[in-house]
């Protein structure tokens, strides 16, 4: 990837942060975005200088008034430009709990950060995008669950499926390929003490074919198999980055 570049939201820490190390590490200029912690995505930078690469920090925060703009006043300085090469929607805001206790506000939030931000930076970026290039978000296997603590999160993260699918078709024409990724249990600075609470860790991975947990890495090497020539002939697809969590009984693992 050297001479491309890639914006990466949501990059100050865990899956973003993973993603924007792996694609410097294959010779990208990544455009390191962060919401409100500027000291982790400075953390990312400086971990992407330390490896030889080339990386800025932009903050804007997502869901709020003029957010897009935001975001490509600081894209545009960092290109100087140049073309983006590689778009990675990452960013996202978490599960707002069961429908039972949601509230519109939360909806509304939820639907503003993981639905409106990915679809009007997509938009915006399409004139800066190079024929060829590439679109990537991250969503969930929570659409393939039936997981009704995630109900609401889990309708965001089908929006942004189908806007790849639909999007794969329209922008095929320029040779830029869309595509989802879907994650499964990642551990992340954010939710790992979720994991290390007694037993969850141990219950996930034995829901999981490949028996652990997901880390950052794991999700962030399949985002840089998209994003490199090898893909070229991939588009309009979700592919699971989950190691096979909830695929079905694991009556071999039981014992049975
Ligand atoms: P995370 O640790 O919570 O990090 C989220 C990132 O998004 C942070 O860099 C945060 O930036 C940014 N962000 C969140 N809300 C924002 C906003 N309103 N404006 C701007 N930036 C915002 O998340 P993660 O676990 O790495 O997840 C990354 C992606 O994978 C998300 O799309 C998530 O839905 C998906 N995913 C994760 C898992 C998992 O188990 N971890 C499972 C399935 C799917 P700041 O902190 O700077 O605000």
């Amino acid at each position: 990837m050297d001479g491309r570049t890639a914006l990466v939201t949501g990059a100050s820490r865990g899956i973003g942060q993973a993603i924007a190390i792996r694609l410097a590490a294959e010779g990208a200029m990544v455009v390191v975005h962060f919401g409100t912690d500027k000291d982790g995505a400075l953390a990312t930078v400086g971990e992407i200088e330390r490896g030889g690469g080339r990386a800025v920090a932009v903050g804007a925060e997502l869901g709020a008034d003029g957010d897009v703009e935001t975001l490509f006043a600081g894209v545009e300085a960092a290109l100087a430009g140049g073309p983006l090469d590689i778009l990675v929607n990452n960013a996202a805001a978490p599960p707002a709990g069961p429908m039972g206790v949601t509230t519109p506000a939360e909806f509304d939030r939820l639907f503003r950060v993981n639905v409106r931000a990915p679809y009007f930076i997509i938009q915006r970026a399409l004139p800066l995008l190079r024929d060829g290039g590439r679109i990537i978000t991250i969503s969930s296997v929570a659409t393939r669950m039936a997981n009704p603590v995630q109900t609401s999160f889990a309708m965001t993260k089908g929006a942004v499926e189908t806007m790849s699918l639909t999007l794969a078709n329209e922008l095929g024409a320029r040779g830029i390929t869309v595509n989802a990724v879907a994650p499964g249990a990642t551990r992340t600075p954010a939710n790992g003490a979720v994991f290390e609470a007694p037993g969850v860790a141990e219950l996930i991975a034995g829901s999981t074919a490949l028996d652990r947990l997901g880390e950052a890495g794991d999700v962030a090497d399949v985002v840089a198999f998209l994003a490199s020539d090898a893909a070229r002939w991939v588009t309009g697809q979700v592919i699971d980055a989950s190691g096979g969590l909830f695929l079905g009984p694991r009556l071999q693992a039981a014992g049975a």
